[in-house]
Order: structure tokens, then C-alpha cells, then sequence
């Protein structure tokens, strides 16, 4: 193997082009990124970019020196537009090819948006450039109108609350995050939004958004309602980056399909948010989007590449900050999986959880309780019985402690 091409110059893709190197692979790589920035984070753009108790460049990853020690052909500002997986070649935007022995795509994802969301004051955050335009909005005081209320919404509506500004968030599911952790965690968030202020109106989706002289000015919802805003903010989920792949002959369903070595083709892996990968651990393909992940992915694969067949079998680590509050979730929560406080009071602002799915514990929740569900992980990484840990009383402070 002489050549490893890794696209996109990001969280997944960085950290396989640094542990190739610190694994001692000496051969040439090459790191293509379509962004011309150097590699930043993605997890304080909705927090502390968005309120600005971070100037932007402590989001940054790498500088260009750190780069520069790599000794990578880094390729900046440069989309890659094509794949030929038979002839091993990429091909950039502007027709340069690329050849390659080992692939690495690591694109991440792209947000969904809505017919009009090229109005003025209609916004996306995906990218810096996007929390840096969304944040220079909100300091000139808009009434807000945010559209979906998964992480990413709740998370915006509560860096715009801080920021003392008149927030409404749209959802149509009944509560806010109901599909990663199902109806009482989300009662929980829209209390916690409602104590700060933030309006709810969920149950109900969006019509669409309505402007004039090229600017948003209300958002229409299902029920024919309209929402007067004047910055609108776009939190419907995102697709994977897939489509410069189509035609690759790769299975590209929801992200690059691979296997549990995160392999989709001979000599071709997928990291990071866009890999739909077979857990071993859970029995089940997943997709994640979630940034620790990013990074141990990353790592295996970079293993995988030289050699190391290794299935990724990890249990999945996620965390979102919500104003005082932060919540952090260890494996899976399938919707029907059966949920008990294992510790704490949520009407406390602090406690932890576990669900328990066919027979087992699957995952675990923690509400402003960072050590409680550490420990309570365990249970998830040993696939503990669900009818043991549901017979045992809630663990109190004493043993958690
Ligand atoms: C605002 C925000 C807040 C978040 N908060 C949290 C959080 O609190 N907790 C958490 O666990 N996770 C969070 N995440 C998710 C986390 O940031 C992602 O899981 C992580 O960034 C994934 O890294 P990645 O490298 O796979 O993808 P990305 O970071 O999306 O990187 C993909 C890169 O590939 C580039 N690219 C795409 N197509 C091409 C192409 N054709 N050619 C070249 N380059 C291309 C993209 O421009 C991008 O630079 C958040 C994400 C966002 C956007």
C-alpha cells in the first residue's frame, strides 16, 4: 500500500490521518476537505460560539503548523466530486484525479432544509461560517423561531434564551428529543426549556415560512397558525454526505454502508457521521452522529487499515448542554425500550436512568449526574440483564457516590 486518500478534513477525518501517522505508517496521505478553514469542533458552535463566551478560534482543531506535521499532500478548499472504486481514484471539483491504495471517506453530513429556506434571516448550523452569521442575527435582538426540536434546536434555543431573546420552538413530535430518548426524558426538556422561558408548540409541523422583500417574516404551521419571526433557525436532522459517491458502486442507503470493520469495499472504510457501520456489540447497524464517535472510529479504522481487523463494537457516547444542564447518554435507546430511574429525582435537576430493551440494558442516561452514569455504563458495556438491575431498588446516593 502506497497512497491512503482520507475525504473530508474534519473531526473523523483528521483523526485518521494522525494515528496513521503516530502508528508509524510512513506512506504518502492525502487529506482533502472541502472547507478552507483549518479542522475545528463542531459541538460548541450551538453552545459557546453561539453565545459568544468563545471567540471562534478556540474552536479550532489544528492550526496549519499542527497540520504541517503530518506530512500530508492537504488538500483545503478542495471538494472531492467523484469516486471510481475499480480504478481507485477520486476526482476534485475542477477534474483533477486522485489515485489511492486504501480510501478513508469520512464527509459527514449535510442539513436538511425547507422550500424556502433561501429567505433572508433563514438559517442553518453546520459549519462556523453558519454559527458566525447565525450569532451576528441574534445579537441584533430578533424574535426567533426555531424549527425542530432535536439537539441541535434545543440547543440554539437555549444559547438564543441566554442571550434574553424572545424564542419559539417548533416540533412536530409531542415533546422535544422524543426519538433519542422517548416521551419522559423529552417531558423533561420541554419543562426545562418552559422554566426558561422558551415557548414550545409541539405536535404541530411547519407549513412553511413566509417572507417579504426577500427577508422571513412568519412561519406558517400545520394547523394555520402563523409564528412572527424574524430569524428562523433550521433544525430538521441532516443526510449524509454521500451524493459525490453515487454511482461509486458503494451501498450508500443512509451514509456508506460497511461492515463491522467499517469496511465498504476492498481497501475502502467510512468514519464519523457518515458511516452506517455493523455494531457487533448491539447486533445492529448504526449510524451516529455523535462526536466522540468521530474520534473512535477513526482510530479503529486508521487500526483497520493497517491491519488490525478489528471490529468497532463501542458503546456509544453522546452529551448536549442545555442551560444549566447537561445531559449524557451511553448505548442505545431503541423507542420501545423500557426506561427507569435508577438514581436521583428528575424533579431535582439531577438523576440518572437506564433502559432496558429485549432482555437487557441498553442504555443509560445521565441528567446533570456525571459520575452516576459513568458508573451506571458498565451495565451497557456487560449487556446486563434488564430483570436483575429492574428488580433492585434505586441506587442511592450512598452507593453511587
Ligand atoms: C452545531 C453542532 C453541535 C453539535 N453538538 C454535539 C454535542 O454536543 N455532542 C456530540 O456528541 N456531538 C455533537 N455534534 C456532532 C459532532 O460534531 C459530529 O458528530 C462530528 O463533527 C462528526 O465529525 P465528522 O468528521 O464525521 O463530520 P463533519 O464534522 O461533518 O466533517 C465532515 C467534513 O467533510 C467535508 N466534506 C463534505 N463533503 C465533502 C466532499 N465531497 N469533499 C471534501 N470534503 C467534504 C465537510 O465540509 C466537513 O468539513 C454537533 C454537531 C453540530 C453541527
Amino acid at each position: 500500500m502506497n497512497r491512503i486518500v482520507v475525504v473530508g478534513a474534519s473531526a473523523a477525518g483528521l483523526t485518521t490521518a494522525e494515528t496513521l501517522r503516530r502508528r508509524g505508517w510512513n506512506g504518502e496521505l492525502t487529506l482533502i476537505g472541502d472547507e478552507s478553514r483549518p479542522p475545528y469542533d463542531r459541538p460548541p458552535l450551538s453552545k459557546q460560539i453561539l453565545t459568544g463566551t468563545w471567540e471562534p478560534d478556540r474552536a479550532t482543531l489544528r492550526t496549519l503548523r499542527d497540520l504541517d506535521r503530518l506530512k500530508a499532500d492537504l488538500r483545503l478548499g478542495q471538494r472531492a466530486q467523484a469516486l471510481d472504486v475499480p480504478g481507485r481514484q477520486v476526482r476534485l471539483e475542477g477534474g483533477e484525479r486522485i489515485g489511492f491504495d486504501a480510501l478513508v471517506v469520512a464527509t459527514g453530513v449535510a442539513p436538511r432544509r425547507l422550500p424556502d429556506s433561501d429567505l433572508a434571516g433563514v438559517h442553518v448550523l453546520r459549519t462556523l461560517d453558519d454559527a458566525l452569521a447565525l450569532r451576528a442575527a441574534l445579537l441584533a435582538g430578533p424574535r426567533v423561531v426555531v424549527v425542530g426540536a432535536g439537539f441541535l434546536g434545543t440547543e440554539v434555543a437555549a444559547a438564543a434564551r441566554a442571550m434574553g431573546l424572545e424564542v419559539t420552538v417548533v416540533e412536530p413530535e409531542p415533546v422535544p428529543v422524543r426519538r433519542p430518548f422517548g416521551d419522559r426524558v423529552g417531558e423533561f426538556v420541554a419543562d426545562l426549556h418552559r422554566d426558561h422561558g422558551t415557548r414550545l408548540r409541539c405536535g404541530v409541523g411547519v407549513r412553511g415560512l413566509h417572507g417579504a422583500g426577500g427577508r422571513v417574516t412568519e412561519v406558517e404551521l400545520g394547523d394555520g397558525t402563523t409564528l412572527p419571526a424574524d430569524a428562523v433557525v433550521l433544525a430538521l436532522g441532516s443526510t449524509p454526505a454521500t451524493g459525490w459517491m453515487s454511482g461509486s458502486g458503494l451501498r450508500l442507503r443512509d451514509g456508506v454502508e460497511c461492515d463491522a470493520l467499517c469496511e465498504a469495499a476492498p481497501g475502502v472504510y467510512a468514519v464519523g457521521d457518515v458511516a452506517s457501520w455493523y455494531n457487533p456489540h448491539f447486533g445492529t447497524r448504526m449510524r451516529l452522529e455523535h462526536r466522540m464517535s468521530a474520534t473512535e472510529q477513526a482510530v479503529a479504522v486508521a487500526g483497520n487499515l493497517l491491519g488490525d481487523a478489528t471490529p468497532y463494537a463501542p458503546v456509544p457516547y453522546f452529551w448536549t448542554d442545555q442551560y444549566d444542564t447537561r445531559i449524557q447518554a451511553y448505548g442505545i435507546f431503541p423507542p420501545d425500550a423500557e426506561m427507569r430511574i435508577a438514581y436521583g429525582e428528575p424533579s431535582d435537576g439531577h438523576f440518572a436512568a437506564a433502559y432496558g430493551h429485549h432482555g437487557r440494558v441498553v442504555g443509560v442516561l445521565g441528567w446533570n449526574a456525571p459520575r452516576q452514569v459513568r458508573m451506571l455504563r458498565r451495565l451497557v458495556v456487560d449487556r446486563a440483564p434488564w430483570a436483575t438491575f429492574a428488580a433492585m431498588p434505586a441506587l442511592s446516593p450512598a452507593i453511587v457516590n
